[in-house]
């Protein structure tokens, strides 16, 4: 078994570009959040570099040495990384876990999702196709083409470090597109593993490059880099809406943005209470609630909001926060000391604004690391910072509704949009509610449910643009009506 990196004992990592691995003149130091040791040095990469990496995506792309093969013969090389990916799962959960601070039990379960990404992609690559006309009248012909972007910027976060990766990657990839991958800078280990992975499975050089650093000097010239065809960022919504900024400005690159979320999760009497108290308790406890699609709001019917709220509290107290490399744990450290702070100010200011809380509010101590309990507040008014804003991190507020109209208007108020969740064994009910709230994802009687087949994004303020499956492959395309006059 893998043992945790002793103190001092830091692996570097240099980064990626062309097909070589450079070194960095200057680097930074990466803390396990768990053990406070220092596990990673990191390059903080220049604009030279970052330049050195779109030029090498720019030859891959135009040379057609990737873009320019069968798609046959992309889907091998996604599918013979998918192999390697297999062979190296626990060796990728063990660096995720020590720069995330994630339990290990989740990274793995990642990981394999990740592997799945791959080989959706593969088949999606063959997939791909065109269209043709034969309806213009008899002398015009028409076809429509569709062509990859070209150079894709990948601005990562640090929540999901290498899933969010896999859920775009791949599909880069099978459209033919070339790509500069800009990870978080606390969590960069993942994606640069990923590297030798595409290397190994016969990637052609220039197509996958990484570029290490932060966000305000790699990430924002990334964004406004003229050289770069498409942006997809995944992070905060106002770091988003500086991308947007950011394109309108240099060359109109086309964005693909997936950004906050408050999600609601509503529950009818007539549910079955267990399983959707289950559902609610793993919603925002799933890594450590710093997750775009954690259900932080519950929505539940007056009549059995006291019994559920009882049952919640039951199920959030037995949630076992500790050390994520125990396999039994389900929440571990707090990924970085900034986010640590905001959720303990969220918590401090749910209390000041009168929100009440029914479980945890605290910081659990382990001795080292940072680790916050999974908190439950009920008496939570709509006009509370901790009802509006994403709070990334396990704290739920409580609302109760009396009718199905309250319920919808309760799940819709929030300028965002990204996911929800309804429970009830009336399947009309559900389906009405699925229909009026706004949001990109949906489950039904489940939570977090889904895979590489299904989209994901999100409506209103929470993105544009849809990841993974056949919808995220094509929206690195972009299509080409052709008429041809036969005369
Ligand atoms: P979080 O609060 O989850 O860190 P961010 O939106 O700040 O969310 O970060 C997500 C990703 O965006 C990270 O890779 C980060 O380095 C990058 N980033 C942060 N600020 C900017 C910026 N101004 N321009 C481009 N990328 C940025």
């Amino acid at each position: 078994a893998q043992k945790l990196a002793p103190s001092g004992v830091a692996r570097d990592f240099g980064f990626f570009i062309d097909g070589e691995w450079r070194h960095g003149r200057e680097m930074f130091e990466r803390k396990s959040p768990s053990h406070d040791v220092v596990v990673t040095r990191i390059a903080r990469c220049t604009e030279a570099d970052l330049n050195d990496a779109v030029a090498a995506a720019r030859r891959a792309f135009e040379n057609g040495t990737w873009a320019g093969l069968a798609s046959s013969e992309r889907s091998a090389i996604l599918l013979k990384a998918a192999e390697l990916l297999k062979q190296r799962r626990d060796d990728i959960a063990f660096w995720e876990v020590l720069e995330n601070g994630k339990p290990i039990s989740q990274a793995k379960a990642e990981i394999d999702n990740c592997i799945s990404c791959f080989e959706m992609a593969a088949g999606a690559a063959r997939l791909l196709h065109g269209d043709s006309f034969n309806n213009l009248g008899e002398s015009l012909f028409g076809m429509v083409l569709r062509e990859p972007v070209g150079v894709v910027g990948l601005i990562t976060p640090w929540n999901f470090p290498f899933m969010i990766l896999c859920e775009r990657v791949p599909f880069i990839l099978a459209s033919g597109c070339t790509v500069v991958v800009k990870p978080a800078e606390v969590t960069s280990a993942t994606t640069l593993m990923l590297a030798d992975i595409l290397t190994e499975a016969g990637l052609p050089k220039g197509v996958y490059n990484v570029v290490t650093g932060t966000g305000k000097s790699v990430g924002q010239a990334l964004t406004q880099h003229p050289d770069v065809d498409m942006l997809s960022f995944t992070g905060s919504t106002g770091v988003g809406r500086s991308c947007i900024h950011a394109s309108a400005d240099s060359n109109l690159k086309k964005l693909g943005l997936e950004l906050g979320g408050k999600n609601p999760i509503v529950v009818f009497a007539d549910s079955d209470l267990e399983d959707a108290a289950d559902a609610v308790a793993f919603g925002i406890s799933f890594n450590t609630g710093q997750c775009c699609v954690s259900s932080s709001r519950l929505i539940v019917e007056e009549s059995v909001a006291d019994k559920f709220e009882k049952l919640v509290v039951a199920k959030m107290e037995k949630i076992r926060v500790g050390d994520p490399f125990d396999p039994e744990t389900q929440i571990g450290a707090i990924t970085t000391d900034a986010q640590n702070k905001t959720i303990l100010d969220y918590i401090e200011k749910g209390k000041a604004e009168g929100a009440r809380v029914l479980c945890g509010g605290n910081k659990v101590d382990l001795g080292r690391g940072q680790y916050i309990a999974p908190t439950l507040f009920t008496n939570v008014k709509p006009d509370m910072s901790i009802a509006t804003d994403e709070i990334f991190g396990p704290v739920l507020s409580v609302f109760r509704f009396s009718s199905l109209e309250e319920a919808i208007s309760l799940a819709n108020d929030t300028v965002y949009g990204l996911a929800a969740s309804v429970w009830t064994k009336d399947i009309s009910k559900a389906l009405k509610v699925t229909r009026k709230v706004q949001a990109g994802r949906f489950w039904v009687n489940t939570i977090m449910a889904g895979g590489p087949e299904m989209p994901l994004g999100g409506f209103k303020q929470s993105g544009w643009g849809r990841e993974a499956g056949m919808y995220g492959v094509e929206e690195y395309t972009q299509i080409k009506s052709v008429h041809v006059d036969l005369g």
